[in-house]
């Protein structure tokens, strides 16, 4: 069994390969030419399941006999913005910029807080982790909690990670390591639970 995953976002891709060493991974970009996926759906769950049924319908054939899709779907909610951005955390500064980057919804988030009189809030990270496989979809969800604040701190990491501490730390992601992260995170948390269905499905694919 092969895994493609159903992201360009370089950061998902080396915290996932980081996290399952023992699976064969491949990045999108190594398989097919990336291309754009309308993520319309309410939940992170069903983004998730959209993004790897759409790269697992790519595949050909051949592929589908032995790829399945697995896919991330993940951003952050803020307790004093009524659990904002959410599923538009990658979108969250669109009112104020063209083209949204981690920057400008970095920005966006510091404001939002300011806004308030708030210097920090209650925060959490969801990650949905789905995979479309000829074997069926399947979709399980990682938490992080912790604390949003309106300064940057650190430099590892990426998205909102110099702005998040995380519960029983004094750093922010962005100033612990990958190990670290990778210990605590969301996207990790959420690849613990799919890990049996990936652990099953590797059954199947042996007949
Ligand atoms: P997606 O690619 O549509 O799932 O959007 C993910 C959004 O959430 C991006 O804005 C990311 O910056 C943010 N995000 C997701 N996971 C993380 C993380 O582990 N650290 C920091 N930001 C994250």
């Amino acid at each position: 069994m092969k895994i493609v995953l159903a992201t360009s976002n370089k950061d998902k891709v080396k915290e996932i390969k980081e996290f399952f060493e023992e699976y064969e991974i491949y990045a999108l970009s190594e398989i097919m030419q990336p291309f754009e996926i309308i993520e319309d759906g309410t939940t992170f769950q069903e983004n998730a399941l959209i993004k790897a049924r759409a790269v697992f319908a790519k595949l050909s054939d051949e592929q589908k006999g032995e790829f399945i899709a697995l896919s991330d779907d993940s951003g952050i909610s803020v307790d004093a913005l009524d659990g904002a951005p959410g599923i538009y955390s990658a979108r969250f500064s669109s009112d104020i910029v063209p083209h949204p980057t981690d920057e400008s919804n970095r920005a966006k988030l510091a404001c939002e807080l300011k806004k308030l009189n708030l210097t920090q809030s209650k925060a959490h990270y969801t990650a949905a982790i789905a995979v479309a496989s000829k074997f069926g979809e399947f979709v399980e969800c990682g938490y992080m909690h912790g604390v949003a604040i309106d300064k940057e701190r650190g430099k590892n990491g990426f998205g909102y990670d110099f702005m998040f501490i995380p519960d029983g730390f004094d750093k922010t992601v962005g100033e612990l390591d990958l190990a670290t992260k990778l210990a605590i995170s969301h996207r990790s948390n959420g690849l613990r639970a799919i890990k049996p269905v990936l652990e099953m499905l590797k059954e199947k694919f042996k007949g």
